[in-house]
This record gives structure tokens, sequence and C-alpha cells, in this order.
């Protein structure tokens, strides 16, 4: 899939549209979910045009893999989030329900979170 310039995530990394943004660095921009699912649901994203995750790891220099997880797990520190817990999560493709194609590490917490998955309908 040929990454989309005018997705939702490279507006907000241009500045074209407004976001919630808490932490930036050279590798990486964190901001609230527009719609949390949670008491604290973040997003991160690679500075960088990539899909999703498999187009990440299969294609993104070292420097920025290793400072895009870096700055994932700086962002739930700084949210206080490492000592009671938090859940991270990347969609990807189809079967995932990806919606935004420019990959992004969801981080939720704030409370108990539960089982890891629904269970399938029927
Ligand atoms: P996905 O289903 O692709 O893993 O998650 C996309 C996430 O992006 C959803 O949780 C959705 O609420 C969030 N989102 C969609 N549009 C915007 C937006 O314009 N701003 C912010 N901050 N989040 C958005």
């Amino acid at each position: 899939m040929a990454y989309d310039t005018d997705n939702i995530f490279a507006r907000i990394l241009r500045g074209e549209i407004p976001a919630k943004t808490i932490y930036e660095d050279d590798h990486a921009l964190a901001f609230h979910d527009i719609n949390p699912q949670a008491p604290i649901h973040v997003l991160v994203i690679p500075k960088g045009p990539y899909v999703s995750m498999d187009d990440f790891t299969a294609n993104a220099p070292d420097a920025l893999v290793t400072g895009f997880f870096r700055a994932v797990g700086h962002v739930a520190r700084q949210l206080d989030l490492a000592e009671g817990g938090y859940r991270i999560l990347a969609n990807h493709g189809p079967d995932s329900h990806q919606e935004v194609p420019h990959l992004h590490i969801h981080i939720f917490g704030g409370r108990r979170l539960g089982p890891m998955l629904l269970k399938p309908e029927g």
C-alpha cells in the first residue's frame, strides 16, 4: 500500500490540523487520541511516511526505529504509567481495523484494562 501524504496524521505532523501534543522529538510525535478509549489514550507516531508496523519495520532506518520505540517508552513514563501499567497496540491492515494509514502506537492506561481482546460475536 502506498503512503497517502494527505492522511490525517501526516497533516498533524505538518501542523496543518491541531492535536493535543504531549511529546515531540526528532523521531516521534505523541498526542491525545481524539476519541479516548481509556482515561489515558495517547497516540505515538513516527516522523516518516510509514503506513503501518509492517511498512515501518521493513523499511524505516535503524535510527528511526530505535528513536521511535524509545519515544513510546518515554511517553508512557512521562504519563506516569510505568508503575501502574499500560497497554500498547498498533493495528496493521484490514483484519486489525486500522483506520489511519500512518503507523501509530496507541498507549492506553489509567484504569484496569481488562482482557486483551474482545471475544468474537456469535
Ligand atoms: P486505528 O484504528 O487506525 O488504530 O486508530 C486510529 C485512531 O486515531 C483512533 O483511535 C481515532 O480516535 C484516532 N483519530 C482519528 N482521527 C484523529 C484526529 O484527527 N486527531 C486525533 N488526535 N486522533 C484521531
